[in-house]
């Protein structure tokens, strides 16, 4: 190589270092965050109903501390303790003036501060340090927070919206999938998403917001396997969870048995199909409650045989 073409070539790489470290120089001054670790202000409910305040790089590790006895003298005494909520700081002495902030407060303030998760002197809520991973800790009408109260008429605590008193009521998502069946076979389509990616599926999914299970039914047909289907007879319901956004709700899964001309084309969530024998079905199928369904069909059909045995 030339000493034009090295020369030339170093001189490229330097420039191109130069550039990258300009840019981070950049950066570092801009946004000082990168470096140094954010500062929460974090709300504990303690074992009597009352609150305490703190501030800190780790919120995890103070309430560990906090609910082992060795954080303050009054969370000691106090016990057991909750993470109720966390805001999140640039730097230590901005943290401080929210605490003191907050500690200025009339105690019913704070409440109301706290089941709004307003920011609190400029800081932004932090969620991510609740230790809950489920995402509804928020009332779809107003914001407020939900709080998990006991209920006259239910056994298990209810979540309600503690600004506006609207309780969120939860129930399994409904759901249709459709069991097509040609010359005793049924057809299956291959996943292509998450979850079960790449595990054999029977069409179906989620119904829209005004949608009968039979018409979602011959939609989801009709867009994963491109089958206008007709349905011959409903087969029952089937509870199951789906996650979601890291969220694990309930699903409320109704099965119909159908027929359908035509080749089927795998689209939407579904990358490939096949036809499987009923006593000889893959075994890498999607979904808990999927067995139960197949053993049902397997059954109808038996039935279903034994009558044309009868009739014939
Ligand atoms: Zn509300």
């Amino acid at each position: 190589m030339s000493c034009r073409i090295i020369n030339a070539l170093l001189t490229f790489h330097v420039s191109r270092l130069t550039f990258h470290v300009s840019r981070l120089t950049f950066y570092v001054s801009r946004f000082p965050i990168i470096l140094t670790p954010m500062w929460y202000v974090y709300l504990l409910r303690c074992g009597d109903g009352s609150l305490y305040t703190g501030s800190t790089t780790d919120v995890a590790r103070r309430v560990a501390e906090h609910a082992a006895g060795q954080g303050a003298r009054y969370t000691r005494a106090r016990r057991p303790v909750t993470l109720s909520g966390a805001w999140e700081y640039p730097d230590r002495a901005a943290a401080q003036r929210a605490e003191a902030h907050f500690k200025a407060l009339p105690r019913a303030a704070k409440e109301t501060w706290l089941a709004g998760r307003w920011p609190l002197a400029g800081g932004r809520f932090a969620f991510e340090v609740m230790g809950d991973p489920a995402p509804f800790h928020f009332c779809p009408r107003c914001g407020g927070a939900l709080e998990w109260r006991p209920s006259e008429t239910e056994s298990e605590p209810v979540p309600v919206c503690a600004v506006c008193g609207r309780r969120d009521y939860r129930s399994a998502k409904p759901c249709a999938a459709v069991l097509i069946l040609r010359a005793g076979a049924l057809l299956l389509v291959r996943r292509c998403r998450e979850p079960y990616l790449g595990y054999w599926d029977i069409p179906g999914g989620f119904l829209n917001e005004h949608e009968t299970p039979a018409d979602g039914a011959r939609r989801e047909a009709r867009e994963e396997t491109g089958l206008e289907v007709r349905l011959v007879e409903f087969l029952g319901f089937y509870l199951d969870t789906y996650e979601y956004c890291g969220d694990r709700f309930a699903t409320l899964n109704c099965y119909f048995i159908a027929e359908a001309e035509g080749i089927p084309q795998a689209s939407d969530d579904a990358d490939d199909f096949g036809w499987f024998p009923l006593d000889d079905l893959p075994t890498a199928i999607a979904f808990e409650h999927t067995p139960r369904v197949l053993a049902d069909l397997r059954r109808w059909a038996g039935g279903r045989a034994g009558q044309q045995d009868e009739t014939s």
